[in-house]
């Protein structure tokens, strides 16, 4: 297939691009889980780059790493080896300059949703007026301005990964860094939330890494996808998505794809 490239020679290095910086580098990053009992390679020799405005998901079974790669890039883990830089930057710590989204939502049941979406906002220097502003285009962007004083309980799950998207672009971050967002919604708002996201990352020009074990999702999202392999978890090739947005499942060159990342990953067409 056009564009696939498998093997470490084809991932080692971040790509040359336009000249600018890449928006996201990882260089020979590596993981061991070591709390006492039998140590756990998560992570060996992953190498990629995302480059400033790129959608690229990241794929791969269960346990291969992705979760602990996501949480690296977002400062919350430590890598036992190499390094991530976000702009230029290591990534030492958590930062505002990242918009970052868990599957499990990570709202703030105590707050509403506007207050939710405001958190972030508070530790920048804009004023009231303006963090006041910024929510409320926040809210009408993800369609919840009718539920900003509503708390997270009563909303479903689709909402509240709205809330929790809305919260992470509020503070307009370069970098959205998702780990499957979507995996506990419903298949149909799934698609939803996919388009909605799409809408933002083509009218904002933001940089996102998106996990995923969805491979049709996938699909439907990247520009390039990443996919990773178990035991240890690593770089198996990336795929660039040659199908023309908006795209329809419909679509053979779609079909194509899907068919080729599950080959990859080992799970059959
Ligand atoms: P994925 O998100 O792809 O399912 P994870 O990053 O969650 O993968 O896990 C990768 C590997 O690291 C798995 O073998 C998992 O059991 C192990 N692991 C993840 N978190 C921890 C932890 N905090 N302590 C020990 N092992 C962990
Ligand atoms: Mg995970």
């Amino acid at each position: 297939m056009a564009g696939m490239n498998r093997g470490s020679g084809a991932t080692g290095g971040p790509p040359t691009g336009d000249g600018g910086d890449p928006g996201v580098v990882l260089d020979g990053v590596g993981k061991t889980y070591d709390d006492g009992g039998t140590p756990v390679r998560a992570l060996d020799d992953v190498s990629f780059s995302v480059a400033d405005g790129e959608f690229v998901c990241l794929v791969g079974p269960s346990g291969c790493g992705k979760t602990t790669l996501f949480r690296i890039i977002a400062g919350l883990t430590q890598a036992t080896d190499g390094a991530v830089r976000v702009a230029g930057t290591p990534v030492t710590d958590p930062t505002t300059d990242m918009g970052v989204v868990f599957q499990e939502y990570h709202l703030f049941p105590w707050l509403t949703v506007a207050e939710n979406v405001a958190f972030g906002l508070e530790r920048t220097d804009r004023s009231e007026a303006e963090r006041e502003r910024r929510v409320d285009e926040m809210l009408d962007l993800v369609g919840l301005t009718e539920f900003r004083d509503s708390y997270p309980k009563s909303l479903s799950g689709g909402m509240k990964q709205r809330v929790a998207i809305a919260r992470s672009l509020a503070v307009d971050p370069e970098l959205l860094v998702m780990d499957e967002p979507f995996g506990a919604v419903d298949a149909q708002t799934r698609e939803m939330l996919q388009r909605e996201l799409l809408d933002v990352w083509g009218s904002t020009g933001k940089t996102v890494l998106f996990v995923t074990h969805d491979v049709a999702e996938a699909v439907t999202l990247a520009d390039r996808i990443v996919v990773m392999a178990a035991e240890p978890g690593r770089v198996d090739s990336v795929v660039d998505v040659d199908v023309p947005r908006p795209r329809e499942r419909g679509d053979p060159a779609f079909g194509d794809h899907v068919a080729r990342v599950r080959e990859l990953i080992g799970a059959g067409p």
